[in-house]
């Protein structure tokens, strides 16, 4: 009988869970792979989570992923849960600005406005602004492949107001791609031509229990297909030995013929910091903005939501600590709480952590105030919950793609070594289950020429 080969994914978040069941899946004539996955914290899933308010659920970080990255759509239908995903019931931002609430131009993609006639309707930005991002329509085409910041993008397609009033250092790729596909940003970021049914397709989705239901589903599949899951289990030191990967956790050794580290890139620096310096520095130069999140439930009567409005934006030159607010209880309906409406509020941003600094009472007070003034809030939350990230998002600088294929290179070399996550090559859930997947086809070609030797 053929003996198994062992993958050990180091990691729990979304990007290890992916990477697990792309190793753990049908591997037709190959040797089969025994995978277990690492997880330093109590629960799977990383920065996907959920918090208790109140006595119910809500989500902790992430509520929905963008559709027109394929792969959490992929990665649902093959879990079978793919008929459940729903869109939200409210799309339109507004966005606080010029010292009032307003429409954020309808068709506006990732920060980007797409249409100029919504632009000047919603009054966003000044006659010159618009003046300004008329121009991206005349500019000659930008299909140069260097790695330039999105904020150089803007700013030299549609001008500098547009960013600092709109773009909000959105780190998708999908910038990138429209850049290179398309000669303007505006006609490049409009959504997908409707169907023949006349449905837009949806710039988002979500399961019914919110991306947590991902893991869930995602981890019951993994165990279903014999791959071991340990939480509280952090790996300390990776070495390789006798040409086997060996990696410490306080548990004792795990011996692997393949690893995937599906880590933030400062922890796995650190990993690798004795036998690949080189990398370990380029990992650890990935800088990681930290954010705070408030959700509060307050009495329904007490905040009025416009319809169909899913929440606002608060762009840093306003000089708020709050950086958006989300209605979730328009968004998302089908978690209706009776009597009750939920707010959640977001501070911090790259180069701004008074939140992170703040104690919980302060914080909240301070939210409470600006969502207050926005919205004329004069009850008191029913109840609140305040959740950390700190250095939650990797922060895309000019060269990070370079720096990232340099990373890669070297990790290549080393025998069925691979990394994966938002610290790479996209933050948003799709982008990372992609990258997870890929990592693990990586690491299973290796193994599948190591074995013909
Ligand atoms: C507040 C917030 C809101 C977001 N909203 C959205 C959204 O609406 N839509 C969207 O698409 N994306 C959203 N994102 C982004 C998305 O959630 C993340 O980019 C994605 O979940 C990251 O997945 P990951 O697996 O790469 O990393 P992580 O989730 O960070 O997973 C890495 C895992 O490694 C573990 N670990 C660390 N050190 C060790 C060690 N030594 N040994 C073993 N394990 C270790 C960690 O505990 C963690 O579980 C949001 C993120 C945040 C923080």
């Amino acid at each position: 009988m053929t003996s198994a080969t062992d993958v050990a994914v180091v990691g729990g978040g979304i990007t290890g869970l992916a990477a697990a069941w792309e190793l753990a899946g049908p591997r037709g004539g190959h040797r089969p792979v025994r995978v277990t996955v690492l997880e330093a914290g109590a629960h799977l899933g990383g920065r996907i989570d959920t918090l208790d308010l109140g006595g119910r659920p809500v989500d902790a970080g992430a509520d929905a992923f963008i559709a027109r990255v394929p792969d959490a759509v992929a990665l649902c239908q093959e879990l079978g849960v793919g008929e459940q995903l729903v869109a939200p019931a409210a799309t339109t931002a507004l966005i606080w600005s010029r010292g009032e609430l307003r429409r954020l131009p309808e068709d506006t993609v990732l920060g980007v406005p797409t249409r100029l006639r919504t632009l000047a309707a919603s009054k966003v930005v000044s006659v010159a602004g618009l003046a300004r991002a008329s121009l991206d329509l005349v500019l000659p085409a930008d299909t140069s492949t260097d790695d330039r910041s999105i904020a150089a993008l803007v700013d030299h397609r549609l001008g500098r107001e547009i960013r600092e009033r709109l773009s909000l250092a959105a780190t998708a790729p999908q910038l990138d791609a429209a850049r290179c596909e398309h000669r303007s940003l505006l006609r490049g970021l409009r959504p997908a031509e409707r169907a023949p049914t006349g449905a837009p397709t949806p710039v988002f989705l979500t399961l019914p229990g919110g991306p947590g239901q991902l893991v869930q589903t995602l981890c019951g599949a993994l165990a279903g297909r014999g791959v071991e899951l340990r939480t509280a289990a952090p790996v300390e030191k990776i070495e390789r030995d006798d040409g086997r990967w060996r990696l410490r956790t306080p548990q004792g050794m795990v011996t692997a013929d393949a690893v995937v580290l599906a880590l933030p890139s400062f922890v796995a620096a650190d990993l690798l910091a004795t036998q690949l310096p080189a990398a370990a520095s380029d990992l650890d130069a990935i800088e990681h903005a930290s954010v705070v999140l408030a959700t509060f439930a307050y009495p329904a009567a007490a905040v009025s939501v416009p319809p169909g409005v899913s929440g606002f934006l608060v762009p840093r030159v306003e000089g708020r600590l709050m950086t958006a607010c989300t209605f979730l209880s328009a968004k998302w309906p089908h978690r209706e709480r009776p009597g009750q409406t939920v707010v959640r509020v977001s501070a911090g941003r790259w180069g701004d952590d008074r939140a992170l600094h703040l104690g919980d009472e302060e914080l909240v007070r301070r939210l409470r105030a600006e969502l207050d003034d926005a919205l004329g809030i004069t009850a008191s939350p029913d109840a609140v919950v305040v959740g950390r990230w700190p250095r939650a998002f990797p922060q895309y600088e000019v060269g990070h793609l370079e720096r990232v294929a340099r990373i890669r290179a070297v990790v290549a070399r080393q025998p069925g070594l691979a990394v994966a996550g938002a610290s790479y090559g996209g933050v948003g859930i799709p982008a990372c289950i992609g990258q997870g997947r890929r990592a693990a086809r990586d690491v299973l070609d290796h193994l599948a020429v190591a074995a013909q030797r």
